[in-house]
């Protein structure tokens, strides 16, 4: 019923350690397979590098991007700016000022102007979601869902390599107002204590593991030294399985390359294990072929060794894996591997999502037809889901009442507890790519969460407003 077009070969094998080396804007025409690449689709590059963050390296470059597939190739998508990732006259600024020779200050004058309109922050992660103890603003830190506290440590604010259609790309071009305060993780402790609720710690970025072993054994050690009872899992989101394997093999650690630090990070790993707390590493692949390479492979077994246990979520992009066969392959290959496949996401309202965006409808379609075509073993996944400010809403299907078709939803998540798993209806919508753009069904007001919603924005002096729930 469905196409296999998804090539999965692991062809070139390397040495068993690398060397790392990025390539961003200022040498990615240094790198050998750019010599076969249009001076077209290098000025894009150049042009829309200059907005949106880019950052890759030698295993991405090497070992994920099929280069005679370029430019459609999905993992050259995934990691290199394209064209139509602006829109027409954002483009068009950037590429009339390089033409002209501009100085890089009014470059980066009319980037900076550019960015602010891309929704830099959606889902009211700053204004909403940080938390506080004793009146104090815990920077570095969000709290949305009453059971895991994400927790941002200040070294690991950058990533192997960039996504193009990363959220959190205002971090990487200072943009961000996450801010970090020095005794973060001792806030953290006398926050869990304060709040036996919480269970889960989420380590996020950026890349926590773009840290050496010991700057992450800094935060993790405390955590586990400290007596906290109601504190069972800490997870560590990294996209390092996929973007640098050898991160977990000998290979050259990133921050201090004579620091071949790999056997203490799985040690840290299994120390977590040992402690009684569940270590769950939340992996990001967004396509299958990032799971064929040998190291990956190797890096997998290794993670698990430790007790660790490696559950994957990735968003559903157009033109990387916007069919359902990437994504029956993709959870597959995972639960081959020994992985849980966890969450499908919607594409996020920020940055390109113009380009990346994929109607909720379709999404359903894609979700649906690839889940129908795998095991139960692989049907762990939840989707596909929109992180969205009420919470994490799920798209549940199209059905029809008295009637009228309407679209189904409920929360995975959400900022009311209560919220969660109460079914809800959306007027049909066969372009809505959001949930700001759904209406009640039936020509009714409200959302049942809308109210509720609303009296938090007010108690919470933010600046949302009742429309203004993506
Ligand atoms: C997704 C998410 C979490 C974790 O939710 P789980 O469903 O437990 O994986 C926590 N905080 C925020 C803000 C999130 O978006
Ligand atoms: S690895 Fe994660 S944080 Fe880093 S660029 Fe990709 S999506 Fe963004």
């Amino acid at each position: 019923m469905f196409i296999n077009a998804v090539e999965l070969k692991w062809s070139n094998p390397v040495q068993e350690t690398q060397k790392y080396k990025a390539y961003s804007l200022n040498n990615f025409r240094d790198i050998p397979q750019m010599a076969a690449v249009s001076e077209a689709l290098k000025f894009d590059i150049e042009v829309v590098g200059h907005v949106l963050p880019f950052k890759t390296n030698n295993f991405v470059v090497d070992h994920l991007i099929d280069w005679e597939n370029v430019p459609l190739d999905p993992l050259f998508v995934l990691t290199f700016p394209q064209r139509d990732m602006l829109l027409p006259h954002h483009y068009d600024e950037i590429a009339g000022l390089i033409r002209a020779g501009a100085d890089s200050a009014a470059i980066k004058t009319a980037a900076n102007r550019i960015r602010l309109q891309l929704n830099p922050h959606p889902a009211g992660q700053v204004s909403h979601n940080i938390p506080s103890l004793e009146g104090e603003q815990l920077d570095g830190m969000q709290h949305k869902y009453r059971e895991t506290v994400l927790f941002f440590p200040s070294q690991g604010q950058t990533c192997h390599a960039y996504c193009s259609f990363c959220f959190r790309w205002p971090q990487f071009v200072g943009l961000s107002d996450l801010k970090f305060a020095s005794r973060e993780v001792d806030r953290l402790i006398a926050y869990l204590q304060a709040n036996p609720q919480v269970t889960d710690v989420l380590f996020t970025g950026g890349d926590p593991l773009i840290m050496s072993a010991r700057n992450l054994a800094l935060y993790i050690e405390p955590l586990l030294e400290a007596d906290l009872p109601n504190l069972r899992r800490i997870r560590i989101g990294s996209k390092a399985l996929s973007f640098w394997p050898y991160r977990f093999l000998g290979g050259n650690d990133i921050e201090d390359d004579s620091d071949n630090d790999s056997e203490d990070l799985l040690a840290l790993f299994r120390k977590v294990s040992e402690s009684g707390k569940h270590l769950a590493f939340m992996a990001h692949f967004n396509h299958p072929r990032e799971l064929a390479p040998e190291p990956v492979q190797r890096a997998i077994l290794r993670i698990r060794q430790t007790g660790a246990v490696i559950r994957t979520q990735s968003p559903l992009l157009r033109h990387i894996n916007d069919e359902p066969a990437v994504w029956i392959e993709m959870w597959n290959r995972q639960v081959d591997l020994g992985c849980i496949p966890y969450y499908m996401f919607i594409a996020r309202d920020t940055g390109a999502q113009h380009f990346f965006s994929v109607p909720l409808v379709r999404a359903w379609e894609i979700f649906r037809e690839a889940y129908q075509h795998v095991g139960g073993l692989c049907r762990t996944v939840r989707g596909p889901s929109m992180s969205a400010n009420p919470g994490k809403v799920q798209v549940l299907g199209v059905s029809e009442v008295n009637g009228e078709k309407v679209i189904q939803l409920r929360f995975i998540q959400g900022r009311n507890p209560d919220w969660v798993h109460r079914p809800f209806l959306a007027r049909y919508d066969e372009s809505a790519t959001w949930l700001s753009e759904l209406k009640p069904a039936f020509g009714e007001a409200h959302f049942f969460f809308q109210d509720e919603l609303e009296q938090f924005y007010r108690e919470n002096l933010s600046t949302g407003h009742p429309e203004d729930y993506e």
